[in-house]
């Protein structure tokens, strides 16, 4: 069979692929899942202040166990301007700013309150109970890298830095696409003959868990030239196309005239099953990928070739698959002539793999978390084998 293995084909695709470099400022709450487009240093020390880091008395540790007087109170937000002399002592809440002339904090538990006096029968420590300035963050430390993909503990020492907006780069311009004239739109009837479009939901739902917004295009008909005009219609706006059926050799294939129409192929067919049909190619500025319309084929063809080029596009490391192995713990009973991914689910070291491989069968996919990859020459496989996989 002509076409290039896996590797290459994700290579080919990749080199066809900028990553984005217009930026934009968003809210902090909009930044989540974003990219950060810039370094982010802290400013200022976090804490900004020494602070008690419980609900107490600040004193001068040097003069316990000892009698002191209480001068006063200061409660979280509230700064105490004068100072603790000797033998006295400020009543302080968690998180409010040590006092002047104290080193130390006693939990309010653990003193013998005496009217306006305190008690402390312990000895403290310099500095016991006592939360630095900068203890959290320094200032000029770098808090986010440039290219890094923003969760929520980024987001919130952003916060803590007084940040409001958010340098990150554009959102991929990501549009999905099926093509097959016996599909039709759930919510409506069926009819003799045809099927609901499931690839359509199962990549845009796929992109939406990984923090995409797709564009959704819906249905396209089997007809070349209507396909073609709609795709040259998005040469401007997109950076990425990913379609399904039509990339097979059947009458209705109509992709490959698509491409021929107003792209350029870069390669059709990937030395695997299932989805070997896939055709890589480029319109205008977009990279196209067009994946068999067979619905497991789709889903696996989506994650090994698209994931790769969804990471180097938005610069998102966490969009890289990784690999890993482990044990069967079923039989898998049919030779791989060629190179061969099955879905499974990896539980511990264990693989479990469902009763059904279709490149049509969707139902087993749920629950599955990773794909088998079994080498071209490969016999039946029985429960015990040890095997290669990749983790989705
Ligand atoms: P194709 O790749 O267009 O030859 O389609 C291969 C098989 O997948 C056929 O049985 C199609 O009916 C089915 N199929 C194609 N597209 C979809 C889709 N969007 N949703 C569900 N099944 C599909
Ligand atoms: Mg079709």
């Amino acid at each position: 069979m002509v076409g290039v293995n896996l590797e290459r084909a994700i290579e080919l695709l990749t080199a066809h692929v900028n990553p984005i470099a217009e930026t934009e400022d968003v809210t902090l709450l909009e930044a989540v899942g974003r990219v950060a487009a810039t370094d982010y240093v802290a400013t200022f020390d976090n804490p900004p202040f020494d602070r008690s880091p419980l609900d107490g008395y600040a004193l001068k540790s040097s003069e316990t166990p000892g009698a002191f007087k209480v001068i006063g109170e200061e409660c979280a937000g509230d700064f105490f301007t004068g100072e603790v002399k000797s033998g006295e002592t400020l009543r302080i809440m968690t998180g409010a700013a040590m006092p002047k002339g104290s080193d130390c904090v006693i939990r309010q538990e653990d003193v013998e309150l005496d009217g306006e006096n305190i008690f402390v029968r312990q000895r403290l420590r310099h500095h016991e109970n006592y939360c630095f300035a900068g203890e959290d963050i320094k200032a000029g430390a770098l808090l986010i890298a440039k290219d890094t993909t923003l969760t929520a503990a980024h987001v919130a020492i952003l916060a803590s830095q007084g940040v409001a907006e958010v340098k990150v780069y554009r959102r991929a311009r990501i549009a999905i696409a099926s093509t097959g004239d016996e599909l039709i739109q759930p919510g409506t009837e069926l009819s003799a003959g045809k099927i609901y479009n499931s690839n359509l939901y199962l990549l845009a739902a796929r992109l939406i868990e990984m923090n995409f917004t797709p564009k959704i295009l819906y249905n396209l008909p089997d007809d070349a030239d209507t396909c073609a005009e709609r795709i040259y219609s998005l040469q401007d706006e997109l950076d990425l196309l990913i379609t399904t059926g039509g990339v097979s050799v059947g009458k209705k294939d109509i992709m490959h005239d698509v491409v021929k129409k107003v792209g350029e192929r870069i390669f059709w067919r990937v030395l695997m099953k299932p989805g070997a049909p896939v055709i890589g190619w480029t319109c205008g500025r977009f990279l196209g990928v067009a994946l068999s319309g067979n619905p497991f084929a789709a889903y696996a063809t989506f994650e090994l070739l698209t994931r790769p080029v969804l990471a180097k596009l938005t610069r998102r490391a966490d969009i890289l698959y990784s690999r890993g192995h482990g044990t069967l713990a079923d039989d898998f009973p049919k030779k791989s002539p060629g190179r061969r991914f099955i879905r499974a689910q990896v539980k511990g070291d264990k693989i479990f793999l469902p009763s059904r491989h279709e490149s049509g069968a969707l139902y087993s996919a749920v629950g599955c978390n990773a794909l088998v990859d079994i080498a071209a020459g490969t016999d039946k496989l029985s429960a015990g084998a040890e095997v290669e996989t990749i983790l989705l």
